[in-house]
This record gives C-alpha cells, sequence and structure tokens, in this order.
C-alpha cells in the first residue's frame, strides 16, 4: 500500500501540533467569555488563511438571546462547494473554562502528554481536524472533495445559536466527521444520549409557621416529594438517566412556610423513542401534587439535543475508518455509546450522517484533569487525511444516505 507524501509526512509534526494546541488552549475561550471566543476565533482564522488560501471564510453569527453573548460567530471555511462529494468537518472552540475559573493555562504531564482548558475537548480536535485537510489538498485527487469546517462558539451550553448552522450545512453535505475526542481507550463514539433541562417551579402557599391549625402549603416540600419520585424514574426506564442538579427556595424567614420552589433537572435518554413516555411519567408523578388544595408544581423546559442514533451509513464508513487505521499502524479500536451529547446529535436529528469522537485520545474532560495525548494527534490527522483521500480515488465510496 503507498500513502501520499503529505500523509506520510505528518508524524514529522508532531512537536509543531502540540504547540499549536499549547497555545490554543492558553487562550481562554469559555463559552460565556465574548472576547476570549474572539481571540480563539481569529487565531483559527489566521491558520486557516494561511493553509489554505483558495477557501471561502466567513463568520457567520450564532447569537441565540438568553444562552450566549451578543456578537458570538462561528467560524465557516469552504473549498470547491461544487465538488461531486460533500464533507464536512465540524469542531468547538468554546470551553466549559470562563474567565474566572482557576484552570487557565497547560502543563506538560510528560512529554507526550499536555493538560489543560481544553487540550481535548476539544481544540486537540481542531489541531487534528487542520492537519488532516493540509495533508489531504496535498493528495492527487484533492479536487473531487469539496469540504467545509464548521468551527462554533457554544456547544457546551447546548448549540442554541449554532443549530440552525449545521441545519443548513446538513443539507448541502454527504457525511460529516465530528472532531470530539477520542476515548481513553482509542474508541469513537456509536450513538449518544440525548439531552435535556427541565426546570420544576413549585408554588404554595405562604402562612405563619406558628398558625394553628396551619393552612399554609410548603412548597419545599411538595417539590422535594417530587424530586425523590422523579429520582426514581432511572430505575424504571432503561437508557434514562435523569440528574437533580440544583434546588432552591423559601426565604430568609424561617417561621414563614414557603410559598416557592424550583429546581433543575438534567435528563437524557438513549432513542428517539424513549422521549414521550418519560414526558408522560414525569408529568404523572406531577399530577397527585396538583390535585391537592393550594399548590401547583409546573415542568418547563425539555430535550435541546435529540439522541444520536447510529445510522447504517454510518455502520459502513466505520468499518473503512478502522480499515485506514489498521494500514496506518493505529492501534486497534472500536466504537462506544457515550452518555453526554455533542453536535453530531444535532447532524443526525438533521438527517446527516457522521462519524464522531475521532479527535486525538483525552479524558477528564470538563475538569482540572482534561488531559491530551498529543502523539495520537499526528496519526488521527492521518488517519482521517487516508480516509478522505480513498473517497477521492473512488477507493471507497459514500453509502447512499437513508
Ligand atoms: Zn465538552
Amino acid at each position: 500500500m503507498s500513502l501520499p507524501a503529505s500523509i506520510v509526512a505528518l508524524v514529522e509534526r508532531q512537536a509543531e501540533l502540540a504547540a499549536l494546541l499549547e497555545q490554543w488552549c492558553n487562550l481562554n475561550s469559555g463559552s460565556g467569555h465574548a472576547a476570549g471566543l474572539e481571540r480563539m476565533r481569529r487565531a483559527l482564522r489566521e491558520e486557516f488563511a494561511r493553509s489554505f488560501p483558495a477557501a471561502t471564510i466567513d463568520e457567520p453569527s450564532a447569537e441565540a438571546l438568553g444562552f450566549n453573548p451578543t456578537g458570538v460567530k462561528a467560524l465557516r471555511v469552504r473549498v470547491r462547494p461544487t465538488a461531486p462529494i460533500q464533507i464536512l468537518l465540524s469542531g468547538h472552540y468554546d470551553t466549559v473554562y470562563e474567565s474566572g475559573d482557576a484552570f487557565q493555562t497547560c502543563r506538560w504531564i510528560d512529554a507526550d502528554t499536555i493538560n489543560g482548558p481544553g487540550v481535548a475537548d476539544m481544540k486537540g480536535g481542531l489541531v487534528t481536524l487542520l492537519a488532516a485537510l493540509q495533508a489531504f489538498e496535498q493528495t492527487p485527487h484533492a479536487e473531487r472533495i469539496g469540504w467545509e469546517a464548521l468551527i462554533t462558539p457554544d456547544e457546551e451550553t447546548g448549540s442554541h445559536g449554532s443549530e440552525p448552522l449545521f441545519v443548513e450545512a446538513a443539507a448541502r453535505h454527504h457525511f460529516a466527521f465530528i472532531f470530539e475526542p477520542a476515548r481513553p481507550t482509542g474508541d469513537a463514539v456509536h450513538s449518544r444520549k440525548g439531552t435535556g433541562n427541565l426546570r420544576v417551579t413549585c408554588h404554595g402557599r405562604a402562612a405563619h409557621a406558628a398558625k394553628v391549625p396551619n393552612d399554609g402549603r410548603n412548597a419545599i416540600l411538595a417539590l422535594a416529594e417530587y424530586l425523590l419520585a422523579i429520582g426514581r424514574l432511572p430505575g424504571e426506564m432503561p437508557g434514562v438517566l435523569l440528574n437533580v442538579g440544583n434546588i432552591r427556595g423559601g426565604g430568609a424567614a424561617t417561621n414563614v412556610v414557603p410559598d416557592f420552589a424550583e429546581a433543575e433537572v438534567d435528563v437524557r435518554i438513549t432513542k428517539v423513542a424513549d422521549r414521550e413516555p418519560l414526558l408522560a411519567r414525569l408529568h404523572a408523578l406531577a399530577a397527585p401534587i396538583n390535585a391537592r388544595d393550594g399548590l401547583r408544581l409546573e415542568l418547563q423546559g425539555g430535550f435541546n439535543r435529540p439522541p444520536k442514533e447510529c445510522l447504517p451509513a454510518e455502520e459502513a464508513i466505520f468499518k473503512e475508518w478502522q480499515r485506514a487505521g489498521a494500514d496506518l499502524g493505529v492501534p486497534a479500536f472500536s466504537w462506544v455509546h457515550a452518555g453526554g451529547g455533542s453536535d453530531g446529535n444535532l447532524l443526525t436529528a438533521a438527517g446527516l450522517p457522521n462519524l464522531d469522537g475521532i479527535g486525538p485520545i483525552g479524558d477528564h474532560l470538563h475538569s482540572n484533569r482534561e488531559y491530551c495525548r498529543v502523539n495520537t494527534i499526528a496519526p488521527r490527522a492521518q488517519l482521517a487525511a487516508l480516509f478522505l483521500h480513498r473517497l477521492a480515488s473512488g477507493e471507497i465510496a459514500l453509502p447512499a444516505r437513508s
């Protein structure tokens, strides 16, 4: 098997790619930090503009009132939009670490492992995506593939502003690759849970705590009763996860029966078909509380990312992906179900088959222990570039979109 020279040469770029990752991760780009996001997007734009002089680069708005800072934008890089095969490559440039977080800069754990904000989730993936495209552009049949790199600023907060960009991109591409990190084992992502957020509000009736008989209705107790009941749902409904994330209620005075309490709950489902039965159970458990005099319990919110269920086209592509990995000497890997959502969920919902979790190896995301194995960046970039090269040369074909 002969490999294009630009793909072979990627392994010599490990130190340079690691340095770029360190530089990008030392720029804070928390989802809520407008100035940091701007700086990070400018840094990305410079690299893409330098690497792909023929590309069309624009920065579509990703504003979402109440979710994203005003003026926030995505970066969109397009090459050969009329080529016969159109591939979308996606990544996000926001992180969960805001400008006030103590975790701001990178540190080397050993020569191959960097610890820092966003090293795996997912600036490591952005470096991999960039390097893969740089190598692919120098392969002999590249003109047969047009690609779009869509790099968004709000994945960590639910992609509320970027969702329209994904829907639009899904319509004009044949397949997508999402450079979220690979698992510590090297595995990619087979499917993902759908994610949602519920706000549970309980209104009761205020009264003096010492009134006898007491006609107050304690909103905190009624809400607590409900939360304990829904907390048992995962045991009853396979594939459902539910976490009561916060709770507040009452006032400063403890001699008042509190008339208000509320909580927010993270809910996750494995299949689209889990959604309606779960919502029905959540409402059914609220009914006995609402049937009581003086209490009102309300549910707001819902699912922002539907589950990403594995599509037949993805099964076929993953076999080729594994083969390309084996040909390059990448240690054997499989793919697994993930509890966390990504933009792959949105692309699947929009009908575009995609392969997710193909970035470098990392772990402990969303914590100050987050790390990336930088020696997996070049091999993963090689893998993506080789796959695209095989697709461009006609050695492999994309299955029809189902
Ligand atoms: Zn994340």
